[in-house]
């Protein structure tokens, strides 16, 4: 029988069937002792040492680092057809075991999607080695900036919406100038993807461009590592470029970067409605175990009913959760019209739904749902992260309806 809140085994095949095995042994064995054997430690080491490098380590000997480069680099062959589906698999896995471990992992995978479709060969050539030769290696996306996000995702293709950060070509390449917040890895990155406005007279779709910045380029600066509530094991991270220059080789789309992000965007989408669901679950487990264990009025607290409902209602939304997101991979994978909607759709449902069925875990454990040792406050931290990861609720639900209704919602409504 499938586990609640899992995409069912009859959906998947073999391979990613292994996949979600060797995940499974992962995350048992290393991950989610290492979380509940130092609870305080995502609190009390800085963020370099946060994370002991044998979880990457591991990760990397259960091959779950090499997801999204191309096998003739020694990445994992994934079939193309399903390649979304075996993201939230294994994503949903790791996030059972930590969130933040997960969101670490599956920004990799992301930003080698992009890249093995975008980048020119010399570049995959250079970059996938290094980054296979070193478990801990980590890649960012960075898109997010002190003004305008939202209006990024909605995409308001308005020049007042254009990207503050600017580059101009010079003599051998482009200088870049701005800064960039919020940026998951950006903290401890060696490779960043940068998107900069090329056009300021265009609008944002079609004069913003993308490039390949490594860690160690002059006028790469990273100023700040973010204290977020949730997703602790990933160093979110403030990054300023000064007069930073890249030759010309590194730029990744001229013009319409945001467009051809979609190869990013939408498994992306996929991603963080897995490691919400992923967390889900690992709450779920905990409080079903708790409830059957735990004793009040003269019984195991699973026979009051008020409790029981109460689980019943977590196990229903998990496997909605789990539904809405097996069918936007699937829409995904297989080029549906919809799926950049459905993408949407399970983001903004995970988010929320998951968000209840941690406050309905820390309801059913009582006083012990407060402390930190027992580890149940921090699926509620973990899960309120997603919220705003690729764009807000607001937002992404507007997003779905200027999809269902492209004539007469979103147009932009210009500036104040
Ligand atoms: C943990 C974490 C990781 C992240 N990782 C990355 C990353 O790797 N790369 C990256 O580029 N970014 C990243 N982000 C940034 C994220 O995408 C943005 O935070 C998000 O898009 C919201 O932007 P904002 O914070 O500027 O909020 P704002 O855009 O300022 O929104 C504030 C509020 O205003 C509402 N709002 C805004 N515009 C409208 C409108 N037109 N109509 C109605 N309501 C509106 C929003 O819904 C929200 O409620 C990350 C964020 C977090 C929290």
């Amino acid at each position: 029988m499938d586990r609640i809140g899992e995409i069912p085994g009859v959906a998947l095949d073999e391979v990613q069937r292994l996949m979600r095995d060797t995940c499974r042994r992962y995350v048992d064995e290393v991950v989610r002792p290492f979380v509940a054997r130092n609870r305080e430690r995502e609190w009390l080491f800085e963020p370099a040492a946060r994370l002991p490098p044998e979880i990457l380590e591991q990760a990397e000997a259960a091959g779950l680092r090499h997801l999204g480069v191309p096998d003739r680099y020694g990445g994992v062959t994934v079939d193309p057809l399903t390649e979304s589906l075996t993201f939230a698999v294994i994503a949903a896995e790791i996030a059972r075991g930590d969130a933040g471990i997960s969101d670490k992992l599956s920004q990799n995978w992301k930003v080698s999607v992009l890249l093995r479709e975008l980048a020119p060969k010399h570049l995959q050539d250079e970059w996938f080695p290094r980054y296979l030769a070193d478990p801990q290696f980590l890649m960012a996306h960075c898109l997010t900036e002190p003004r305008g996000a939202s209006d990024r995702w909605l995409s308001y293709n308005a020049p007042e919406a254009a990207m503050q950060t600017r580059a101009e070509r010079v003599d051998a390449g482009w200088r870049i100038d701005g800064r960039k917040q919020f940026i998951s890895n950006g903290y401890d990155a060696q490779l960043y993807v940068v998107y900069a406005s090329t056009d300021r007279s265009a609008g944002m779709l079609d004069g913003t461009s993308s490039f390949l910045v490594p860690r160690d380029t002059p006028g790469l600066q990273v100023t700040k590592c973010n204290e977020t509530i949730g997703g602790r094991y990933m160093n979110n991270g403030e990054i300023v470029f000064d007069d930073c220059r890249v030759p010309e080789d590194h730029l990744l789309a001229h013009q319409d970067a945001l467009g051809k992000a979609g190869v990013y965007f939408r498994p992306g989408k996929i991603l963080q409605a897995a490691k919400n669901l992923g967390i889900g679950v690992a709450a779920f487990d905990d409080t079903a175990r708790f409830v059957q264990e735990r004793v009040q009025g003269g019984r195991v607290i699973i026979k009051h009913q008020a409790v029981a409902v109460r689980l019943a209602t977590m196990a229903t939304k998990l496997e909605a959760v789990a539904s809405l997101l097996q069918r936007a991979a699937v829409a995904v994978d297989t080029r549906k019209p919809e799926a950049s909607r459905l993408c949407d759709m399970v983001k903004v449902f995970a988010s929320q739904e998951v968000l209840r069925v941690c406050e309905e875990a820390l309801e059913l454990h009582g006083g012990y749902g407060a402390m930190l040792e027992v580890g149940v406050e921090k699926y509620l931290r973990d899960a309120s992260v997603y919220l705003h990861m690729d764009g807000t609720t607001d937002v992404s639900s507007f997003k779905i309806v200027k999809a269902l209704f492209p004539e007469t919602a979103g147009a932009y409504a210009g500036p104040e």
